[in-house]
């Protein structure tokens, strides 16, 4: 990636939040900014052209999920993921370590994840066969589709982010969980910096060897759980890392095990140690409450399914909470899903109707309420910006937080 790829604007006096604006081959990122989660080359139920609309700037891929369907070397052929899906806008990818593992151990959320049990290295959710083995070299897995085995190393997961060729690609790493031993933690964060180094030398090879594509930004990723030492020392050491031709990475991860209540902290350590000038992505967020900590501990992009799994199981945001509109009272409710709300969804339909959507089983309901969901936290996203800019963060924070989770 070239100089000038990301830089900031507006400061949050005495913190660490920032606003700022990335570069890509496909257009700019103004943060911080909310990525919309497109697993498998599509934001499910929702057009491209409509989540353009909706104000999304970015989407996100899963290279797990391509990987396995339809196989890189078809996006490759299409142009990229951008071309393949209609996107004309900035793309991510994320390195597939996290489905690998998080598939593999049976759990699918690391943030949510129950801490209060015993330590133990070989943690698996109930009822679940291990599907993935972690070596020093990589993971070998079984594949969700067809029970199939797969490798993964650092270098195979650059060779399919760079067939998939999005604008800003993520570095291998092993994700841990929350229940995994002290000692655990330490060695997977040293395998994680011996991956960073792996992951930076095949990039340049490949960037070097595909010199008629679009240069793609690789951000190295900080694991380190919840201690502070660890995260220090892997954020340290990432932002340390130089390739053969004395490039480092382009932008930085936050990633891996996180408590809800320990997020604004872990962040702040993290962002402590890291270069101002370089974009920091905090992998799987989008509650309010979680955006306004990241923002204000110096995040600048975050991505989450969230906001569409949600929606397809009527769950829908409001400014004065969460609420499913699948419950009876909205039966007769010919009123918008957010009077508040600038979507298209509530300029047009009501909670009446959606509602009969759900309750009919029809696919225009998943369609209606994550254009809905997809703007809310967008726009929210968005209001976080200006308020940055404006110099009105901790009111817009009090505003929001005070109304949504008041009930
Ligand atoms: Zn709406």
């Amino acid at each position: 990636m070239t100089d000038g790829f990301f830089s900031v604007r507006d400061v949050l006096a005495g913190r660490r939040g920032r606003t700022g604006v990335i570069r890509t081959p496909h257009g700019d990122i103004e943060t911080p900014a909310f990525v919309a989660v497109g697993t498998k080359a599509t934001v499910k139920a929702v057009l491209p052209e409509t989540m353009k609309s909706l104000g999304a700037q970015a989407v996100l891929a899963n290279a797990y999920h391509l990987y396995l369907q339809p196989g890189p070397a078809i996006v490759d052929e299409a142009g990229g993921l951008g071309a393949f899906m209609n996107w004309g806008g900035p793309t991510f990818t994320d390195s597939g370590g996290f489905q690998v593992l998080s598939l593999g151990s049976g759990f699918r959320k690391v943030l949510a994840m129950d801490t209060t049990r015993v330590q133990a290295d070989d943690v698996i959710a109930a009822g679940k066969d291990r599907l993935a083995r972690v070596d020093d070299d990589g993971v070998t897995f079984t594949s969700h589709l067809d029970g199939s085995t797969h490798r993964f190393t650092p270098e195979v997961s650059m060779q399919i982010q760079h067939q998939l060729g999005a604008d800003i690609i993520f570095a291998f790493d092993e994700l841990t969980t929350l229940v995994n031993t002290r000692a655990y933690q330490e060695s997977s964060v040293q395998r994680t910096h011996e991956w960073a180094i792996r992951c930076l030398a095949e990039h340049r090879r490949l960037e070097n060897e595909r010199d008629d594509k679009p240069s793609q930004a690789l951000f190295g990723v900080v694991q380190g759980a919840q201690y502070e030492d660890l995260r220090r020392q892997a954020t340290r050491g990432l932002v340390g890392l130089r390739d053969a031709e004395g490039r480092g990475f382009d932008g930085y991860g936050i990633g891996g095990a996180l408590e809800k209540q320990n997020l604004a902290t872990i962040v702040g350590w993290v962002t402590d140690e890291l270069p101002e000038d370089k974009p920091r992505h905090l992998l799987g967020i989008s509650e309010p409450d979680d955006l306004f900590a990241a923002v204000e501990a110096g995040a600048d992009t975050f991505d989450c399914v969230s906001p569409s799994r949600v929606a397809r199981n009527a769950a829908i945001y409001s400014a004065t909470g969460r609420y499913n509109i699948t419950g009876a009272r909205y039966k007769r409710d010919f009123t918008p899903l957010d009077p508040e709300c600038d979507c298209y969804t509530c300029a047009h339909y009501t909670r009446a109707y959606v509602h009969h959507l759900f309750k009919a089983k029809e696919m225009l309901a998943s369609m209606l309420s994550t254009i809905h969901n997809e703007r809310f936290i967008i726009r929210l996203v968005d209001q976080i910006r200006a308020a940055i800019t404006d110099g009105t963060f901790d009111e817009l924070r009090e505003h929001v937080l005070g109304r949504y989770y008041r009930s």
